[in-house]
């Protein structure tokens, strides 16, 4: 049963091992729930494989990335993993990342997440493939570093997005996406400015799944199905109907990602 508001998750991390009783049960409801895609993210490059076998058993509904995230760049090997990015993209992987700076945990030195993401960017801008990223307490370099990528021709999404809206402008200002997610739909969200700020054309819902379960579900293993929530909660910022944002949605997730038109139902 489709419940009449389509949507494409734009960021769902369905490799983690939270799935691994039940993923393609998931990947099933997500269907069910009105999803036309769902955007495996494989923020490391053994996710991005795990991304790549699930994308192959749901041919058409799954897509999948691959790149090495902000908490993991002191791992990240300037030798071996830009080729090994790069040899994802050439099997399939429909964008590069996720990858950016998170400074507010710090996992990994600063100067090794700009030297992980700066050589992300990179592969994006040779590869022609969008870029997504991850951004937390980071926004002069995370400004700067988009601007400068954008500038150059760089197609990226700032991915479940809770920061200023001057870095939303900034990234807005070259080309660049904003994605959010369940967080919208929390009690303490107050900035609905925030989710009106985006054109029509460049927004994007996501799931960020396992993790940020919206509202009604909050605190629970999150799933692509409940995106439709944050949808909700987008039309209503917006005083739109959910069906026209989700279609909305998911118009805008298929151009930017390059996915194939939806199956006729
Ligand atoms: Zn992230
Ligand atoms: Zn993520």
């Amino acid at each position: 049963m489709r419940s009449g508001v389509p949507f494409v998750d734009s960021h769902a991390h369905l490799a983690d091992p939270a799935f691994d009783a039940d993923r393609d049960e998931v990947v099933a409801r997500a269907g069910a729930a009105g999803a036309e895609a769902v955007v495996c993210i494989g923020e490391s490059l053994a996710a991005a494989d795990r991304a790549a076998e699930l994308a192959a058993r749901h041919l058409g509904f799954v897509a999948w990335t691959a790149g090495v995230h902000p908490h993991d760049a002191a791992q990240y090997d300037p030798m071996r993993d830009p080729q090994a990015i790069r040899e994802r993209l050439s099997r399939g992987a429909v964008a590069v990342g996720e990858c950016g700076l998170d400074y507010h945990y710090d996992h990994s030195p600063r100067e090794q997440q700009r030297r992980a993401f700066g050589d992300q960017l990179r592969i994006a801008a040779e590869s022609g493939r969008p870029v997504v990223v991850h951004t937390r307490e980071a926004e002069d370099d995370t400004r700067a570093m988009v601007v400068e990528a954008g500038a150059a021709g760089v197609r990226g999404v700032l991915h479940c997005y809770t920061g200023s809206h001057s870095l939303a402008d900034a990234a807005l200002s070259v080309g660049w996406y904003v994605s959010f997610s369940g967080i919208i739909t929390f009690k303490k969200w107050t900035d609905d400015a925030l989710l009106r700020l985006v054109p029509g054309d460049h927004l994007l819902a996501e799931s960020d799944s396992p993790y940020l379960a919206p509202v009604p579900h909050r605190g629970k293993r999150n799933e692509p199905a409940w995106v439709r929530h944050t949808v909700e909660r987008l039309a209503a910022a917006r005083g739109v109907e959910p069906a026209a944002l989700g279609r909305l949605v998911s118009d805008n997730a298929r151009r930017f990602f390059a996915l194939a038109a939806p199956e006729p139902l």
